[in-house]
């Protein structure tokens, strides 16, 4: 009986070694569309996009938490959360320095030793595999000493234009074969930018996702005629989502909250806030308790399903705006945002897959983490993920067995 079962096990561990077995030859290209909301596809017209669902994969994704730019992005390029990765917000104190992480602020976005895990280009490319990026958030900075192959600085203007992407992207896959990458991520800032400006649901937005999606065409058919075209698998999905914002859904920080109890107030969706004692933090959150469209934890209490509190640069009081509020004094106009709960619709985010992988129009059932991305794209690119907090169990169901 034990033979038995050693036999049956041993039978099951080969059948799914060669069931996952990856195809080395294939490439990998995955496209980062900022703020690509789940619904736009729906929304408006796009037929390539559209098309891929058909010829491949179509899901919705769910970020982490806060969702925003920076703390996603290098989640999806860790499969970390960005409490374990320690991008923990676009910008956040430095308990141990004092010092101010921010994405606009070069010094401090620019060192490694804020940007923890194993970022996928680094992961592939010391398993032998040649990588590029165009613009990842991390991918200019030297984490562990080290950069893809081939990757572009976001500190150099004027920055390529989105055809210029494009064509990068072909560029790099028409290298000889001994210098060519077989893994690319391309970023673009859109349609992030147009959804925060005007507002997601609008003629703005409409243009700007139609011209992404004839954009991707433009690559994608320049792609097609390639002589590796059946081999590339093409990702296309993003960082977050978008939910409509306006003047009138405010609430005013100085009224609650005295000066001299705060050191620093980073962010106004979520805030993360530093206090200069720790008694002041129960001020805050007592000053906060029954405020009406915000929700205050100290950093201890803060719920579990944020995933968020562990990392020791998380502010000592987190608010967080009820969906399309903000917690600021600011002067708002109309238009859109984003770093919500990460688990309400509107932040979730566009998921598109196709090529060799792949199933063909495959329309995966339930949503699934960006922590996922990091595991589905070591098994695309035959390599072994470092430890992270995604699984590619819960991706699977989307490849053809045997890739
Ligand atoms: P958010 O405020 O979360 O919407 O951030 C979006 C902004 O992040 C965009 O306007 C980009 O300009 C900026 N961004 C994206 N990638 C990078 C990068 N690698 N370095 C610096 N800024 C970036
Ligand atoms: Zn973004
Ligand atoms: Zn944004």
């Amino acid at each position: 009986m034990k033979k038995l079962r050693l036999f049956f096990s041993l039978f099951l561990a080969l059948s799914t070694v060669a069931l996952w077995a990856v195809d080395k030859e294939q490439y990998t290209i995955i496209v980062s569309l900022d703020g690509f909301r789940w619904d736009y596809c729906d929304t408006y017209d796009t037929p390539f996009l559209n098309a891929m669902a058909a010829k491949g994969v179509k899901a919705v994704m769910m970020p982490s938490f806060p969702s925003k730019t920076f703390p996603n992005h290098y989640t999806l390029a860790t499969g970390l959360v960005p409490d374990h990765h320690g991008i923990i917000a676009n910008s956040f104190k430095d308990r141990a320095t004092g010092k101010r992480y921010s994405l606009g602020n070069a010094e401090t976005r620019s060192n490694p030793a804020y940007y923890g895990g194993d970022p996928i280009w680094l992961t592939a490319k010391r398993q032998g595999v040649t990588t590029a990026t165009v613009y990842w958030v991390g991918s200019d900075v030297a984490i562990k000493g080290d950069h893809a192959h081939y990757w572009h600085d976001y500190q150099k203007k004027p920055l390529l234009t989105d055809v210029e992407r494009a064509d990068e992207v072909l560029r790099l896959l028409q290298m000889p074969e001994s210098e060519r990458p077989h893994f690319i991520m391309c970023y673009f800032e859109e349609p992030d930018h147009t959804g925060h400006v005007a507002g997601p649901i609008t003629r703005a937005c409409r243009r700007e996702v139609e011209h992404l999606d004839s954009l991707l065409a433009y690559m994608w058919n320049r792609i097609s005629l390639l002589p590796e075209a059946e081999k590339i698998n093409l990702i296309v999905t993003g960082d977050h989502g978008m939910a409509w914002t306006d003047a009138e859904r405010t609430v005013p920080v100085k009224p609650y909250i005295k000066e001299e109890w705060v050191d620093a107030i980073e962010g106004d969706l979520p805030a993360n806030i530093y206090v200069k004692q720790p008694q002041f933090a129960d001020s805050i959150v007592a000053a906060l308790a029954n405020v009406d469209h915000i929700r205050v934890w100290r950093k201890a209490d803060i719920p579990a399903y944020l995933q968020y509190g562990s990392n020791p640069n998380v502010g000592d009081v987190l608010v967080l705006p009820d969906m399309g509020w903000l917690f600021t004094d600011r002067k708002v106009r109309r238009g859109g945002s984003h770093g919500f709960d990460h688990t309400a619709a509107d932040m979730h985010v566009g998921f598109r897959a196709m090529g060799p992988a792949f199933k063909v129009g495959y329309e995966k059932p339930d949503k699934f983490a960006n922590v996922c991305i990091y595991p589905l794209l070591c098994h695309l690119l035959g390599v072994t993920p470092s430890p992270c907090d995604g699984s590619l169990d819960s991706v699977a169901d989307m490849l053809i067995s045997g890739n």
